[in-house]
């Protein structure tokens, strides 16, 4: 463009500095926007795309084109194709047969860069004998995730079914619904490590979104295409590999509708509903490279019906709902004398049922997307100790790979790992605790140990833990002295 003057798009008369670069059509501006909505609304009527560029002034061709290996197609029915003669294609298909990809276009000429366009076309197919059974899926959560065993069991069957329609391509044929999962489960309980867990053990792309930072479409925040778009992202913005990942909606409880009329919080129930057909299944729009669609952002289209959706949440105050249902129901007959027998009831949320959820809040159509429905357990003192110690990358495993780089073994007593535990407790996230519990009465070790090459154990004790007392430290017998820098060994000592 040549002339300075600030070009308005002619469809949405948005300025140039709002839309981004416009294109001229021979004297009349369109945006980038604009042009993708009509091409898109021009390819679902049927409208012939490669009959409109044979038709155009040469010089507006020319400068659609520029930047793609346009040849210029001289068929102009677009629906047959020479060699695969009979075979309907889309329009875009018809376009791209042409040299012409309005898509690519878009973000040749937007100057996307290459790494943020959406492959469409490399496919790598999910066969049925890429999906573990059930007990193999659980088997390997097994490995990684302590307890919890009802849930990944419930989880490996869901999962296991999901990709089996998926990888048959029945995802429409069996009169099933869709195994997007609701998780109930207090904090630190291992909801998000679960279903990060099951990603990478199936290799698939996941997204982990935060209910609360979504909002309905048109208000500030993200709509609910951003957790799309991450899951694009995190597929390396491969389209089919990101149309059978998981999306992970964490804290869906904080879009439960307000029982409390006057709430100023409105918001919830509309998020829900604008999460309804993304979590059935649809054609969405969706930006890539960004969260939010803008003049200047690619969009791919990306359809859900595949993905699989599991929501995650806390909860808190479903237990009140859960046992005034139960101890009212007791509370009938004969069985009057149990009234509150449900008071004491340790793992409550065993319970729930969908009225429940809907009681707390929960819209029944939103409800009704997540046919299976699961809760995890608060963790007690046994669990996070075997946490600590049990998994494969276990924490205690991975300080101990770090003294033995120095040649320190690391041994914690069992009244350690209980003391760690308790500390955590204390603090009510639950598994989440424990890393900062261990980081913190660490940290002198991690420092003061590495300085003397003499030290061959450390066990940390109970008292350590305690602030009571001080870790046992046994020395080598032999002693190996620390060489660090050319100056050291200047001064006469022996390299490792
Ligand atoms: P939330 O239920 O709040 O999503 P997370 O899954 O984020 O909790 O748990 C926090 C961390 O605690 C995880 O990254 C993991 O290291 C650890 N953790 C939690 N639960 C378990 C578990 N059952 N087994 C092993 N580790 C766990």
């Amino acid at each position: 463009m040549s002339d300075t003057k600030e070009h308005y798009c002619s469809v949405c008369r948005r300025p140039e500095s709002v839309t981004g670069r416009q294109l001229d059509m021979g004297g009349m501006y369109i945006c980038m926007d604009c042009m993708q909505r009509t091409i898109d609304v021009m390819s679902s009527n049927g409208f012939n795309l490669t009959n409109m560029m044979n038709n155009m002034p040469p010089g507006m061709v020319s400068d659609l084109t520029s930047g793609t290996t346009g040849e210029g197609g001289s068929e102009s029915d677009g629906k047959k194709d020479g060699q695969d003669a009979g075979k309907e294609k889309t329009e875009t298909e018809a376009g791209r047969q042409n040299g012409f990809d309005p898509f690519s276009f878009f973000k040749l000429r937007t100057g996307q860069s290459a790494g943020q366009q959406a492959k469409e076309d490399e496919e790598v197919p999910l066969k049925l004998s890429d999906v573990p059974a059930p007990h193999e899926i659980k088997r390997m959560l097994d490995e990684y995730v302590i307890g919890q065993e009802e849930a990944k069991k419930v989880m490996s069957v869901a999962v296991y079914n999901h990709y089996k329609r998926v990888a048959t391509g029945t995802m429409d044929d069996i009169q099933i619904e869709k195994s997007n999962m609701l998780m109930i489960g207090p904090t630190g309980s291992g909801k998000t490590y679960l279903v990060q867990t099951i990603a990478k053990l199936l290799k698939v792309p996941l997204a982990i979104a935060d209910a609360t930072s979504l909002t309905e479409a048109g208000y500030i925040g993200d709509d609910v295409e951003s957790v799309l778009s991450k899951l694009l992202a995190s597929a390396d913005n491969n389209v089919k590999r990101a149309e059978r990942g998981i999306v992970f909606i964490d804290e869906i409880d904080k879009i439960a509708k307000k029982q409390d009329m006057h709430s100023r919080d409105v918001s919830g129930e509309s998020v829900q509903q604008s999460l309804l057909k993304i979590l059935e299944g649809t054609t969405v729009e969706v930006p890539v490279g960004a969260t939010s669609k803008s003049a200047m952002v690619p969009l791919t289209r990306m359809n859900t019906r595949n993905i699989l959706f599991i929501c995650g949440g806390a909860f808190p105050g479903l237990e009140d709902i859960i046992r005034n249902r139960l101890n009212k129901t007791s509370g009938i007959g004969f069985t009057a004398e149990l009234k509150d027998q449900y008071d004491s009831v340790k793992d409550i949320f065993r319970y729930t049922t969908i009225e429940d959820l809907k009681q707390y809040g929960m819209i029944s159509e939103f409800l009704g997307r997540l046919p299976v429905v699961f809760s995890l357990e608060a963790l007690d003192k046994d669990a996070m100790v075997r946490i600590m110690r049990d998994p494969k990358n276990a924490i205690i495993a991975q300080y101990q790979k770090l003294l033995a780089l120095d040649g320190v073994d690391l041994e914690f007593t069992d009244d350690a790992l209980g003391a760690i535990a308790d500390l955590a407790l204390e603090k009510e996230t639950g598994a989440r605790a424990l890393r900062s519990v261990m980081e913190s009465r660490m940290m002198d070790i991690m420092y003061e140990v590495p300085k003397d090459r003499n030290i061959g154990s450390v066990t940390i004790t109970g008292d350590y833990i305690r602030g009571k007392g001080a870790p046992v430290i046994r020395m080598r017998e032999e002693e190996i002295p620390r060489i660090h820098t050319p100056e050291q060994k200047r001064l006469g000592g022996t390299a490792e």
